[in-house]
């Protein structure tokens, strides 16, 4: 059984890992380098892209994070997981700082001005419709030709999922609404890598 660590600075942690054993991985915590080290895979879960970035600072993860990402772990950000894994912000603090790993620019806070929260039907990977819950998400402005779109949702069209290699990210929360596809996707991304 695959072990698939998720990212336990801050956020919904939980809900990912709970997720995470319905698609039919081992989820485990990862706070420090060593938990790190351990696991096959891991989970940047939603909550608040400056605070995560902050804790991942002061917990000395940041550098470990950015060096398991170049050595191919596969990972998959959630919303401010999203944020996390994006090259390059749009609309960050001052210095605020990601791990990186995705040819992208990700606007924080972006469908904000428009409405808060939502959710909307969309469909992810040529898999169907799910259902996708997005809060105070943000979205992807521009990628690079490695890049490849997942997902797009209304309003705007806007990029929603993106897949770099062993690199996976969403704006939106498929930890909340009982559907696994995400996760399962996640799995078995782990699972051929
Ligand atoms: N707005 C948050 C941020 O910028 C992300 C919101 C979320 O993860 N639900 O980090």
């Amino acid at each position: 059984v695959l072990t698939i660590g998720v990212l336990a600075l801050q956020g919904d942690v939980r809900e990912h890992a709970r997720a995470l054993e319905t698609a039919g991985a081992k989820a485990a915590a990862v706070r420090r380098p060593a938990e790190l080290e351990a696991v096959d895979g891991l989970v940047i879960p939603g909550g608040e892209s400056t605070t995560m970035w902050k804790l991942a600072d002061t917990f000395e993860m940041l550098e470990p994070l950015r060096m398991r990402i170049k050595d191919g772990m596969p990972a998959y950000g959630s919303c401010a997981g999203m944020i996390m894994l994006a090259d390059r912000i749009e609309g960050g603090i001052e210095g605020q700082e990601t791990v990186g790993g995705i040819d992208m620019t990700v606007r924080r806070n972006a469908f904000g001005r428009q409405v808060d929260s939502f959710e909307a039907d969309l469909d992810f990977a040529g898999r169907g419709a799910m259902r996708a819950v997005f809060i105070r998400a943000p979205w992807v402005q521009s990628i690079g030709s490695g890049v490849e779109v997942l997902a797009r949702a209304e309003p705007g069209d806007r990029i929603v999922a993106v897949r770099q290699g062993p690199l996976l990210a969403t704006s939106f929360h498929p930890e909340l609404t009982g559907d696994v596809g995400v996760h399962s996707y996640f799995v078995e991304m782990v699972r051929e890598l």
